[in-house]
């Protein structure tokens, strides 16, 4: 397939450039081009080096087919891609910043119990272009609304296992990072896994971005039903396996922790979390299970995520409670669905 201008670095086509014979110096233009202004093209390519390049590369983004605000300034976007798949890409308001979720898989193969975009089983990987695609679109839309918006923080927690396509999500990163392209600061940028223990070493050839493990509970038997790869890959080659990134000095890798009500917040958890977490450089990040339709888990009261954060605090584990938003649009984690899946796709 031909491949996509978004998915190459300023270093990929500083080769390009050498190899076709074209002046280095037109090179920032080109990139300004891509992400900034594409009337520089017309203004400082000249037409027979445009055309060239045209027709070796595709230029397409997704197509944003469905935006929905939600009452907390969240914006879900529906994107489609040339072969009519969609997935969703999420713009949440956080202070004065927002944040996009990539989705890097249409679907999921993980299945993990707590989510509803496991329900829908996966589709196929999603190109570097087309995570990239997704970041450009929903900026683009956010710039047009409030054209003094600061460039958006990321996360790779969209519908998808990032580990599952490694490669392309890998390549995704470097062009977002790159600050002739996009610029976007690797700690403004966080990869989220569920464990997906074949590709963690990969995250040790990655830019020094930030990482999370879902993690959700610290006993075997329990992740075994939340996240049913846990039954191949469990907690403690995982987190071995995490052990051996390199963190910066003020680094911590972010443990996600889904609080359910009755099942995952009592004091043998608080106990085996000190015991898994207290000498590693981790932060808890607590979110409330936000229920989606036909979940068998509940939500916890707010009494209930107080104590259960302050028995953490007490244990003196980093801890932080992650507000949902997005949830009267479906838009909060594991909540990403294209519903009109099962129409369009026939599954
Ligand atoms: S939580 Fe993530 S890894 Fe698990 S099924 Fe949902 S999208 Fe996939």
């Amino acid at each position: 397939m031909t491949t996509s201008i978004y998915a190459l670095t300023s270093h990929d086509w500083a080769q390009t450039f050498n190899q076709r014979g074209f002046a280095l110096s037109t090179l920032p233009y080109w990139l300004d081009g891509i992400y900034k202004d594409p009337s520089l093209f017309n203004r400082h390519i000249a037409p027979q080096m445009l055309d060239e390049l045209k027709n070796e590369y595709r230029f397409d983004l997704p197509e944003i087919c469905l935006t929905q605000e939600s009452d907390d300034g969240t914006i879900k976007f529906k994107m489609r891609f040339k072969d009519s798949l969609e997935v969703e890409t999420v713009l949440i308001p956080f202070h004065k910043r927002y944040t996009v979720c990539l989705s890097t898989q249409v679907g999921c193969a993980m299945n993990c119990s707590f989510c509803y975009t496991g329900t829908q089983g996966l589709k196929r990987h999603l190109l570097a272009d087309e995570i990239v695609g997704q970041y450009v679109r929903a900026y683009q839309w956010l710039l047009k609304k409030k054209p003094s918006s600061i460039k958006p923080s990321l996360v790779f927690m969209g519908q998808g296992e990032p580990l599952h396509n490694v490669a392309e999500v890998k390549k995704a990163v470097e062009v977002l990072i790159d600050e002739k392209c996009l610029g976007v600061g690797p700690r403004q940028m966080t990869l989220s896994t569920v464990g997906y223990l074949p590709a963690i070493q990969e995250l040790k050839t990655f830019p020094k971005i930030n990482f999370a493990l879902s993690l959700h509970s610290p006993f075997n038997e329990e992740r075994n039903i939340l996240i049913p790869i846990n039954q191949k890959y469990p907690l403690s080659e995982v987190l071995s396996e995490l052990d051996q990134l390199a963190l910066l000095k003020k680094q911590f890798i972010t443990f996600e922790y889904l609080m359910i009500q009755d099942f995952n917040m009592s004091d043998k958890h608080v106990e085996e979390l000190a015991k898994l977490l207290s000498h590693r450089k981790a932060l808890i990040n607590l979110i409330a299970f936000n229920p989606f339709p036909g979940s068998e888990w509940k939500r916890p009261a707010v009494d209930e995520i107080e104590n259960f954060k302050q028995k953490l605090v007490k244990k003196k584990l980093r801890v932080m409670v992650r507000n949902t938003k997005g949830d009267d649009i479906l838009a909060a984690c594991g909540q990403l669905k294209i519903k009109t899946m099962a129409r369009n796709y026939g599954h």
